[in-house]
């Protein structure tokens, strides 16, 4: 609620010259005026002479042409599953300077599978892609023989689970992708969910969040134990762990075990892996109390999200249209960085920030360091509207993708909110501008190319109108001081304004988007309207069109 909309870049440029036609109007009429009165004009007449200026200074067709090529422009971007909430956001969008983009679902396919499953002692490796249960557990190239341990991270997977695998062909997968790739492995590794419910009863749930970045399931066992299994980012559960299980045994968690669970973390990140941890702990009957401390730690999976094939080349769209891509996720910071590298993200010299490193960094140092950021990780969703403040700062334009209720503002706060059509809130879709009907990065840098176009289109639009409009001043301003008459009548001027002039003005709003559009640099957040010699062009063309006009009226 406390953050505020500004109008748009476009909005302001026509208030300015709506400013700008008023005040040269004004003058214009004293002008008139005065050279009348001296020449010893009647009242009436002058009036009609300053009606017929002020209604040739205002191009009267300009609003309904920025509408009509607004709205034919939201209409192209629907098929290319842009859907555009307020109109003017098309025009912001061809401003923009910097895309942020979240990278799992947006960047990448959101089509994980797990590849491998690391315990103390233990390397399991999967085969198989998507989300087909093909595929066979495997350590060191033999079908691997699941033991106590293993049993128990998939129970925990399973257990803290609630996505739903397609049954048959015509149904889609339901759920969290993250949680269903586990159902498939544990498939995979000859588990059946159905054989783990039977085993136990689930009492109380604690869902997964982005900011604790990990969920509790609480269970009964057959023998009435009570065990209370927990699920998430490895690094963070670690903190929360006080044993590790060792093949059947369950060991103290020393500094030398953890770092190096740390280390396998690691490994697995860099080969771009998303890394979720398990650990588990029995609740003793008496103590109802949850609390979340001295797990056993059970062990890891990593799964792949293969980046979509067309985001590579929408970064590299980006990076020649001027615009620069930022990832943030969730993830760890070393996945993050191997999948920036992988799609041209992460370039010579920009820098990788992690949520902790970004809570540490003053407002002051973020502005100047943002510039040099392109990817964040494991950051929450509250963090991304202080990197929208940092980039609106250096005065870029900002677009921002969301999901979750948490992104709302930020989605608000940036230039151009872009909310997820499959995976977003109803709440993110609410504050957003935009909503990808994709989730795809690369339908952003498409939407960026179209309102290119539309900016473009409605400059053309305005220099045709003003040139015209100048044409008639000059006309009815020297027809009044060489002969103290009015060539044109205001109800002529407002026929060429509305008719004449308008209708090809709108042909030149709904132009086709030019072919060079994404080689050019992002326009200044305060170009004029007049700027890049347009200025001189309406000027060179309002003064040929008056001179001929009054030619003609001689
Ligand atoms: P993003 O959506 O940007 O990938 P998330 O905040 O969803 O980031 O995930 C952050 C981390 O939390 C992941 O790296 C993973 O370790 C863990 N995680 C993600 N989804 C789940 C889940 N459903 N259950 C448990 N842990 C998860
Ligand atoms: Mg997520």
């Amino acid at each position: 609620g406390s953050i505020e909309e500004e109008p748009t870049p476009l909005q302001k440029r026509l208030d300015e010259l709506g400013k700008y036609i008023a005040i040269g109007c004004l003058i214009i009429c004293a002008v008139v005026a005065v050279v009348g009165i001296l020449h010893g004009e009647n009242a009436i007449n002058m009036l009609i002479t300053g009606v017929s200026l002020a209604v040739a200074a205002v191009p009267e067709g300009l609003p309904a042409i920025v509408t009509i090529a607004l709205a034919l422009a939201v209409k192209r971007m629907v098929k290319r599953r842009a859907l555009i909430r307020r109109l003017h956001a098309v025009e912001t969008l061809g401003c923009a300077s910097v895309i942020c983009s979240d990278k799992t679902g947006t960047l990448t396919q959101n089509r994980m599978t797990v590849r491998q499953i690391v315990l103390p002692g233990h390397d399991y490796f999967l085969e198989g892609d998507g989300y087909d249960l093909n595929g066979e557990l495997t350590e060191n190239g033999h079908p691997a023989v699941a033991g106590k341990g293993l049993r128990m991270l998939l129970d925990c997977a399973v257990l803290c689970n609630n996505s739903h695998p397609a049954e048959k062909k015509k149904e889609t997968h339901a759920g969290d992708r993250t949680e269903l790739a586990l159902l498939v492995a544990a498939a995979k590794a000859g588990l059946k969910t159905e054989q783990v419910l039977s085993h136990y009863s689930k009492v109380d749930e604690d869902p997964f969040d982005s900011i604790k970045k990990y969920m509790t399931v609480t269970a009964k066992t057959l023998n009435g134990k009570t065990l209370l299994f927990m699920k998430g980012a490895p690094d963070i559960l670690l903190g929360r762990c006080a044993k590790i299980m060792r093949d059947q045994d369950e060991v103290f968690l020393n500094r030398q075990r953890r770092a190096e669970v740390m280390e396998q973390n690691e490994a697995m990140a860099g080969k771009a892996l998303r890394v979720i941890g398990f650990a588990v702990k029995e609740l003793s009957g008496t103590r109802a109390g949850k609390n979340e401390q001295d797990f056993t730690f059970l062990g890891l999976a990593g799964m792949i999200d293969p980046p979509r094939p067309e985001a590579k080349a929408a970064v590299a769209v980006c990076r020649q249209a001027g615009i620069k891509p930022v990832m943030i996720t969730g993830d760890h910071v070393v996945t993050a960085r191997a999948i920036a590298k992988d799609l041209g993200i992460l370039g010579e010299g920009d820098e990788a920030v992690t949520g902790a490193e970004l809570a540490r960094m003053s407002e002051q140092d973020l502005d100047a360091h943002v510039a040099n950021i392109s990817v964040y990780a494991r950051v929450s969703p509250e963090d991304k509207i202080r990197i929208v403040k940092a980039w609106q700062a250096q005065g870029e334009i900002v677009s921002m993708t969301g999901d979750g209720v948490n992104d709302a503002p930020a989605l608000k706060a940036a230039d151009i909110g872009c909310a997820m059509g499959i995976t977003g809130t109803d709440v993110a879709k609410g504050a957003a501008d935009m909503t990808l009907t994709d989730d795809n990065f690369a339908t952003i840098v498409t939407a960026v190319k179209e309102g290119r176009g539309i900016f473009d289109n409605i400059t053309k639009a305005v220099q045709f109108l003003l040139s015209c409009n100048l044409g008639e001043i000059l006309t009815v301003f020297i027809a009044m001081i060489l002969w103290q008459e009015t060539p044109l009548m205001p109800i002529q001027l407002l026929w060429v304004n509305l008719v004449t002039d308008s209708l090809p003005a709108l042909a030149l709003g709904v132009e086709p988007v030019e072919h060079d559009v994404m080689s050019r640099k992002p326009r200044a957040k305060n170009e004029s309207m007049f700027s890049g010699g347009r200025g001189f062009l309406i000027g060179a063309q309002g003064v040929m069109i008056g001179l001929l006009t009054l030619a003609a009226y001689y």
